[in-house]
């Protein structure tokens, strides 16, 4: 029987799972996701974390308990900075403490550090120390090192092609009926595309006839280029992603209106909302609507909202239209 590694369906595995998947299945690791998120599972999550914590926190703990009965090892990444003189979010540092002091019976946990912030630093050191759970041999991690990497490029080429991360799982979402409309959709990761915390967001926009666009479908070069704008580097790399992504987006004609997702109890996010308010009252003048999810946020009032905003999409559409045609 092969051993088995769980991952957590939260965080930052929604950039990096194809490289994790593959990394394991090449050291001849089986993998188990954990299982979509559901109210039960957010529930169990809640239970176990300090009020204090944002929601992605939260929800990740019941993702770590939905693993904690079915695997040999839990895949917790300490992810201290994914770019050169960047950090991500001090709770993904933590993350690993947090889960070990808060719920009994765990399985090892695999926490190696995962920290490019020097000059010089390499993810290879990362997934060295994590083949080295599996193996002795150092060719081998380093084939699946190389495989990883060339499955995470490849993801990446797929998401500025608009398609969703976890692609296999939202094929039948296609890339939507698309009436001409364009809608920004920018907000972590881990909340946009997770569908129960996100109420089907992305689906509901595609539904109502709008094409959806994330931070994800645009390269890394642009979103940094249009993220140096602002008068001082902001040095946390997801929401530097998220300014970047929203300055692109005001700026494109194509674009007829923007979404900024924020998640109840995250610091970062109240400037980065801030800083996105701002283009779209100085610079932009698109429709823009802010929303912040939270473990209590009713779905009648989100489809409401997004309902409302899409009126005013069409009606801001059809007046520049009928401009045009004077
Ligand atoms: S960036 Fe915000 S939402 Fe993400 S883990 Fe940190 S506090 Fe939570």
């Amino acid at each position: 029987m092969s051993i088995k590694v769980g991952i957590p369906r939260a965080l930052l595995y929604y950039y990096y799972h194809p490289q994790w998947v593959t990394f394991f299945r090449r050291l001849g690791v089986e993998t188990v996701v954990s299982r979509e998120t559901t109210r039960g599972l957010l529930d169990k999550g809640l239970k176990s974390t300090v009020d204090e914590a944002c929601l992605p926190v939260k929800l990740a703990v019941g993702h770590v308990l939905d693993l904690r009965d079915r695997v040999d090892y839990i895949f917790l990444p300490r992810i201290v900075s994914t770019a050169r003189k960047e950090y991500i979010c001090p709770k993904f540092l933590g993350f690993p403490d947090m889960v070990r002091h808060t719920i009994n019976n765990l399985p090892p946990i695999i926490d190696c550090n995962f920290n490019l912030y020097h000059k010089g630093s390499s993810p290879a050191d990362f997934y060295f120390q994590v083949g080295k759970f599996f193996t002795r041999n150092p060719a081998k991690i380093i084939m699946a090192y190389n495989a990883s990497k060339a499955a995470l490029e490849k993801h990446n080429l797929d998401m500025q092609s608009e398609c969703l991360p976890v692609r296999q799982e939202h094929a039948a979402d296609g890339v939507g009926n698309c009436n001409g409309i364009n809608i920004a959709v920018i907000g972590h990761p881990y909340v946009i595309y997770d569908n129960y915390i996100s109420m089907n967001m992305v689906k509901r926009l595609r539904d109502s006839g709008a094409r959806v666009l994330t931070a994800d479908h645009l390269p890394e070069s642009v979103v940094r280029e249009e993220a140096f704008r602002l008068p001082k580097k902001m040095f946390w790399t997801i929401n530097q992603r998220m300014v970047g992504a929203a300055y692109h987006y005001f700026g494109r004609e194509d674009v007829h209106g923007l979404i900024h997702v924020a998640s109840f109890g995250c610091g970062t996010d109240s400037f980065t909302g801030e800083l996105i308010e701002r283009c779209a009252r100085c610079g932009s003048h698109k429709p823009m609507l802010s929303l912040t999810v939270d473990e209590h946020t009713g779905e009648a009032g989100m489809v409401t909202r997004l309902e409302a905003f899409m009126d005013m999409v069409r009606w801001r559409r059809n007046l520049a239209d009928a401009a045009a045609t004077l």
